[in-house]
């Protein structure tokens, strides 16, 4: 063998064989096929196996796989981001002349992708405030094929009747999408109440280490048919090594969640009795609009998402973001440590202030993300911060 010949030549490494503990990163962009029947086979879908990459690889499979487990999922796939999930979503099961209805409180970009974006491509939408069920019923047309709200919203936290939406839909023959991104499956399992189809961000609590970019989608079989089609077509697919590390994260989701969770409870409960405090959002509280709700669809887990107002306009927000030493100003959420966020000049820049205002959403609004810290040592943070408010 000349040198030359030598890069071309696929080699089997010495270690196969052994089987390692933890899942190898494939980032072959193609696999080897027997002969043309088996590659036929295993592009049509008819034996497992993989050909190229963009169609699938196996740590977006493993990942897929154990996602599924988590929401109970018939199928599941994961897609470049959680953007890519939502637009596999439009692109699959909608087309022109369709409607659809999105919730007001919806993540920005996925209302801009269900309003805007889908006006383009002929696709009709009502924005209504899913919360109220008189109005959704109301708004269903005879062209209605979708309904999509999340799990719990940001930053007011309201959390989606799941049962009664899935009921509508049902009635008027269309899919209930849920964004379970604020919740995850520790929370809430979506498709087990009802939801035709579930997305998630895995940027966010699924991941939970703030270095991964990818999408979840999960649904029944009956609309998955079209969906592996659209993702290899429009190139929707995800990266192995960020499903690696994905799939490295959902190794610690439960106790993540589970810590983080009782952190939030025991934050929002103290911070409700803090100088400085005007107002605590957090569906476990009991003067939450939803939180009979929340009980009833989420036990005892509310969530790890706290939004408050601090005493005083955007001056006094400010100063509290400008002093919290220990708690990055983070516009994101779900990662290992408490971050901050202040909706108004970011999630919500873009939104009128009459909404705003109707909406409740202040200047002196932040939103934690609370983390798996202890609850002493965030408290602590907090109270750091409030004195500069107080002063
Ligand atoms: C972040 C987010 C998305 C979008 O996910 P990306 O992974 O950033 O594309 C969608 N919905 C919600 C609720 C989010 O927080």
């Amino acid at each position: 063998m000349q040198p030359d010949d030598f890069c071309p030549r696929p080699l089997t490494s010495a270690t196969s064989g052994s089987r390692p503990l933890v899942e190898p990163i494939h980032l072959s962009t193609v696999y080897q096929c027997e002969d043309p029947a088996d590659a036929a086979a295993r592009i049509a879908g008819d034996i497992p196996g993989y050909v190229y990459r963009r169609d699938n690889h196996p740590n977006a499979q493993l990942l897929a796989d154990q996602c599924a487990l988590l929401h109970h999922a018939p199928r599941a796939a994961i897609f470049a981001s959680g953007m890519s999930a939502l637009g596999a979503v439009l692109l699959a099961l909608l087309k022109s002349g369709d409607h659809l209805i999105a919730s007001s409180q919806l993540y920005g970009r996925s209302l801009h992708l269900l309003t805007s974006e889908a006006a383009r491509l002929g696709i009709d939408a009502s924005v209504v405030d899913t919360c109220d069920l008189a109005a959704v019923r109301n708004a269903f047309t005879p062209k209605t094929r979708l309904v999509v709200a999340e799990t719990i919203t940001n930053p007011l936290l309201r959390v989606s009747d799941i049962p009664a939406l899935s009921e509508l839909a049902g009635q008027h023959e269309a899919l209930l999408l849920i964004d379970n991104t604020f919740a995850s499956p520790v929370v809430c399992r979506p498709l087990t109440l009802g939801a035709d189809l579930v997305l998630e961000s895995l940027t966010k609590i699924m991941n939970g280490h703030s270095d991964v970019l990818l999408g979840l989608l999960c649904g029944h079989e009956a609309q998955w048919e079209r969906i592996p089609q659209v993702a290899t077509t429009w190139g929707l697919g995800a990266n192995p090594f960020e499903c690696w590390l994905a799939a490295r994260g959902l190794g610690t989701l439960a106790l993540r969640v589970e810590k983080a969770n009782a952190n939030a409870r025991e934050v929002a409960r103290q911070l409700a009795r803090a100088p400085g405090v005007e107002r605590v959002i957090y569906p476990g509280l009991p003067d939450h609009p939803d939180h009979a709700l929340a009980q009833r669809q989420f036990g005892e887990c509310f969530g790890t998402m706290i939004s408050f107002s601090v005493s005083g306009g955007l001056e006094a927000a400010t100063s509290f973001i400008r002093a919290s030493q220990q708690i990055p100003f983070c516009p994101s959420l779900g990662e290992l440590s408490t971050t901050l966020s202040h909706p108004r000049s970011t999630s919500h820049r873009a939104m009128s202030d009459d909404l705003l205002q109707q909406l409740g959403i202040t200047e002196n609004m932040i939103r934690l993300s609370v983390g798996i810290e202890s609850p002493e040592f965030i408290m602590s943070a907090l109270h750091q911060a409030l004195e500069a408010v107080a002063t």
